[in-house]
């Protein structure tokens, strides 16, 4: 790669480029973290706003944010919850980036959808440029195979590749619904062109819909024609788009041995972004939600070694001192753009609108949004 591209990359928290999930830099004056008051701060800032507000909080976010969150969930849920919110004017979502534009989608046009910091991107969900996918999609028509094709998108990815999915027949699908959305499109079409995560596409087309890795192939959108040859694509049924989250994605085979090794008896429990070779020697495997439901169901005593960000793992080992909980990897595995989102960035967005200035408003154009909106709605209504 020439210098002259990589001094087009913005550092995380430097510039401006709103086009991106890579991160921008914040234009407040921020409260100093050490602040002693900074919570006294949040409390009442947060009582004046009153149920003109709601926070909505991912299960990612620190606990000095979590604790404000009138809602926590994943992002299929948090996306329910602003859906189903009508009253609410002001949403602060304590989430990335992609999450509070599908907020901004599904609620009505005059509630206001509030990102703290607008540094809270998504790597995995920069992996997949709406240019990118188009060149891909121009591909898939050329081959003849782009009519017989089903989009299906990730929650975790740009509104423009929502409305990409929602423009070309497709839906848009969460970790917990991936599988009802690729048999639906297996319903309406041949093959799934799956973005932008490759390993909840791989891992949902084996473990759930009984085909083969060998029915795979990965599009990487840095080569030409997806570094794929014109039979390759013919013969594949799911043409994964090469994403991956870098969180997620660093549980390794070798992490799964040491623990099964360390702690007797335990079981594996993983999310499904994580590699195939580790899901498929986990114990169980699911969505954050259904990480956190396997933990609150299971018999004191128990075991378990968890394979997802690591704030979360956390909370429930605090939460569920009776049970022996162990984060999966050795090494730190924060998901840094999720704690972007910190304090004093939701006292300093909170404060600004109490003080009656709107700040960091996420919009999504309106021709975007109603794309997107028909693909995340075709989600919603998945049997
Ligand atoms: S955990 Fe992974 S997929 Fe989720 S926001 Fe962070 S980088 Fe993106």
């Amino acid at each position: 790669m020439g210098s002259s591209r990589l001094s087009e990359l913005l550092l995380l928290g430097q510039g401006l480029d709103l086009a991106s999930e890579r991160g921008v830099s914040c234009a407040g004056e921020l409260p100093e973290a050490s602040s002693p008051d900074l919570v006294a701060r949040a409390v009442t800032a947060r009582a004046a706003l009153g149920s003109r507000a709601m926070i909505l909080g991912h299960h990612y976010q620190r606990d000095e944010v979590i604790q404000f969150a009138d809602i926590t969930g994943d992002s299929f849920k948090l996306a329910q919850a602003a859906e189903s919110n009508s009253s609410a004017e002001f949403i602060f979502f304590c989430g990335v980036h992609f999450m509070a534009e599908s907020a901004d989608i599904l609620t009505s046009a005059d509630q206001k959808v509030i990102l703290p910091d607008l540094a809270a991107g998504c790597s995995m969900a920069d992996m997949a440029s709406a240019k990118q996918v188009d060149d891909c999609w121009a591909a898939l028509e050329k081959i003849g195979v782009a009519d017989r094709t089903v989009p299906i998108t990730y929650m975790n990815s740009s509104a423009a590749i929502k409305a990409f999915t929602g423009k070309n027949g497709g839906a848009v699908c969460t970790s917990s619904n991936a599988a009802r959305a690729m048999k639906w499109a297996f319903e309406k079409g041949e093959k799934i062109l799956f973005l932008p995560d490759q390993h909840l596409g791989r891992n949902t087309t084996v473990l759930n819909l009984g085909l083969s890795l060998e029915d795979c192939v990965t599009w990487n959108p840095w080569k030409p024609n997806g570094g794929l040859s014109e039979s390759e694509i013919l013969n594949a049924k799911v043409i994964l788009w090469r994403g991956h989250c870098s969180v997620h994605g660093r549980f390794s085979v070798e992490n799964i041995e040491q623990m099964r090794a360390k702690v007797p008896g335990v079981s594996i429990l993983v999310h499904p972004e994580c590699q195939h070779e580790v899901v498929s020697r986990a114990d169980v495997v699911g969505s954050t939600e259904m990480i956190i439901k396997t933990v609150e169901n299971s018999p004191v005593g128990s075991k378990w070694a968890i394979g997802t960000e690591l704030n979360l793992v956390q909370r429930l080992a605090n939460r569920f001192p009776d049970r022996d909980i162990h984060f999966l990897d050795k090494t730190v595995c924060y998901c840094s753009t999720m704690n972007r989102i910190d304090l004093p960035h939701l006292v300093w967005a909170m404060e600004s609108l109490v003080d009656g200035r709107l700040v960091n408003q996420i919009s999504v154009d309106t021709e975007t949004a109603k794309f997107a909106k028909v693909a995340l709605e075709r989600m919603l209504a998945l049997p």
